[in-house]
């Protein structure tokens, strides 16, 4: 069963949370294997989709937000794109589009930082968006302070949450066939009155006291490997790393309250794009194909419309819908 369980470090101002994707992530590649157009991903893109689906959900646990939280990779390499979209309730789903082939052991630049032109981008997407209300994004590079590239998705996530949200992050994070999985611990933000060291004026040397308690802790959270993070359970994988730390730990989320595979697909957004085509691209598509159909590269749902679905996207108000589609 997938899972998050979050955990702060009793008076310090240190917060973390590890999650567990287990029937949620199997799904997506299942889905993924059994779709005849693309097949199963290679092992190193399930391998970085995943990492990137554990990142996102972590994200989407620590923030106080309602709406879709987007991890999205612009590759330039043979991965164009890599996708991941978690909802405020932890419905999830994942896609990638890959244009050429993937050695066995490509590393991360190989796949979508050839050129160093790839890109990460962090999207909210509040749920009651007004009509012209931008959504909030924040776009980093895959390389790092000197132009190198970063061979670790955790590495481009911690320059980004120290650049666009001045927090410092530390990440782990591992997905295999079965499972992914990622370990986040984040210093909370000194700003503002109330922090959980209780000082609301911290100086100078109790900040340093207090980097010194992250510092420890990122350090703990930065020896965990990834085979143990695929491998051991949450409980087993805490008292490892923190067993001389006192965490408060909160109600893990799962079941009908943890992450689950869900789409949000739908035949009617499916004939807005449709429309969105204009009548004479539909046309010749449907003079040319006799249907015109969609795959939702997210779960596989196939969308197909017919002579008399086309006409219908296309029919001005008021007109009367064709006659053979009012005897159905
Ligand atoms: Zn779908």
């Amino acid at each position: 069963m997938s899972e998050i369980h979050k955990f702060i470090f009793e008076g310090l101002p240190v917060r973390g949370a590890v999650v567990r994707l287990t029937d949620a992530w199997v799904e997506i590649l299942r889905r993924r294997a059994s779709n005849t157009t693309h097949g199963a991903y290679p092992a190193q893109v399930q391998a970085l989709l995943g990492e990137m689906t554990a990142a996102a959900v972590l994200m989407q646990s620590n923030i106080k937000f309602n709406g879709s939280l987007i991890v999205q990779v612009f590759g330039d390499g043979p991965v164009k794109l890599a996708v991941v979209e978690v909802q405020s309730d932890f419905a999830l789903r994942a896609t990638a589009t890959v244009n050429g082939e993937v050695p066995a052991d490509a590393s991360l630049s190989q796949m979508v930082n050839v050129g160093n032109e790839g890109r990460c981008a962090i999207t909210l997407d509040p749920e009651n968006r007004q009509p012209g209300q931008q959504p909030y994004q924040g776009v980093v590079p895959l390389f790092g302070d000197h132009k190198e590239k970063l061979e670790k998705f955790s590495d481009v996530l911690q320059h980004y949450m120290l650049q666009s949200e001045q927090l410092d992050t530390t990440l782990v994070l591992a997905a295999d066939d079965k499972v992914a999985a990622g370990l986040l611990i984040q210093r909370l933000p000194m700003a503002g009155t109330g922090n959980l060291a209780g000082s609301a004026q911290a100086s100078d040397e109790d900040q340093i006291g207090i980097n010194e308690h992250y510092n420890r802790i990122a350090v703990l959270a930065s020896s965990l490997k990834p085979e143990e993070l695929l491998t051991l359970d949450v409980e087993t994988i805490l008292h490892r790393l923190f067993w001389d730390e006192t965490l408060l730990r909160f109600a893990p989320l799962q079941g009908e309250v943890g992450p689950h595979f869900s789409c949000t697909c739908n035949r009617e957004r499916v004939t807005k794009m449709i429309n969105g085509l204009g009548v004479d691209e539909a046309q010749s598509i449907m003079q040319e194909l006799g249907q015109i159909e969609v795959g939702c590269d997210f779960c596989g749902a196939q969308y197909r419309f017919d002579a008399i679905d086309v006409a219908q996207i296309f029919r001005q108000p008021g007109e009367l819908p064709p006659a053979s589609s009012a005897v159905q």
